[in-house]
C-alpha cells in the first residue's frame, strides 16, 4: 500500500530526527498533504499508527494540514486553483497549466518531550 510506505519514510525520519536532538517522545507531528497527492488521509493515519508501534512516535497525534492544488497557466499568466494534476485551466479552459502546489508530503513540525 502506498500509505504504509509513506507512513515507514515518516517514521524512519522522526526516529533520525530523535537520534540527533535527543528527544524520547513525540507528542504531536504536523504533516503538510497535498491534496493532488493520491494520499488518504484515513489510510495514512491508520498506517502510521501502525508502522509507530515501538518507535518513539508512538501513540503521537498525526496532524494533517491540507495543501490545496494550484497550477501556473501558461496561457492566463496566472496562478489558478486545481482539482487534479491534468486540470484544464478554470479561467481560459486550456491545458497549459502546470501544477506548482498540490502533491508536497512535507514533515512540517514536531511537538516533542
Ligand atoms: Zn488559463
Amino acid at each position: 500500500m502506498h500509505e504504509m510506505s509513506i507512513a515507514e519514510s515518516l517514521v524512519e525520519l522522526i526516529e533520525e530526527a530523535g537520534r540527533n536532538q535527543r528527544f524520547l517522545r513525540v507528542r504531536q507531528i504536523r504533516v503538510k498533504l497535498g491534496a493532488l497527492g493520491h494520499v488518504e488521509p484515513e489510510a495514512l493515519r491508520f498506517c502510521f499508527d501502525a508502522v509507530s508501534q515501538g518507535t518513539i512516535a508512538e501513540s503521537a497525534e498525526l496532524d494533517l494540514e491540507m495543501v490545496a492544488g494550484e497550477g501556473w497557466c501558461a496561457s492566463c499568466s496566472r496562478t489558478v486553483p486545481i482539482s487534479e494534476r491534468y486540470d484544464l485551466c478554470p479561467v481560459c479552459g486550456q491545458d497549459h497549466v502546470r501544477m506548482t502546489a498540490g502533491d508536497e508530503l512535507r514533515l512540517a513540525e514536531l511537538e516533542v518531550e
